[in-house]
């Protein structure tokens, strides 16, 4: 059997189950001064930084707001958040080439 060396590593979905390659980098979004700096937050979402195709569907299709606090089935810790304010927002990675 051939091993493939692969010069990029290839992300995976971070959702529970899934081991389809990532096509997006997920992040939380805020404009809540509780952060500091300028007001602005935007990093990478530590509880799902990685997101495939269908989940990034299907995490904008479950997503609801409070205000300007979005709950989402997956980023941001998920429907069991932990009250984190902000939102999702998301960089579609770049496309991989075919194997
Ligand atoms: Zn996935």
């Amino acid at each position: 059997m051939a091993t493939t060396v692969k010069a990029l590593t290839i992300q995976q979905c971070s959702v529970q189950g899934c081991n389809h390659p990532a096509d997006y980098k997920v992040f939380l979004a805020d404009h809540n001064r509780n952060y500091g700096g300028d007001g602005n937050f935007y990093e990478q979402d530590i509880s799902c930084p990685w997101l495939c195709e269908k989940h990034q569907v299907e995490n904008e299709a479950g997503r609801k707001f409070y205000g300007k606090t979005g709950e989402y089935p997956y980023s941001k810790w998920g429907v069991n958040w932990s009250r984190v304010s902000g939102w999702t927002e998301y960089e579609r990675l770049p496309p991989r080439n075919p194997d």
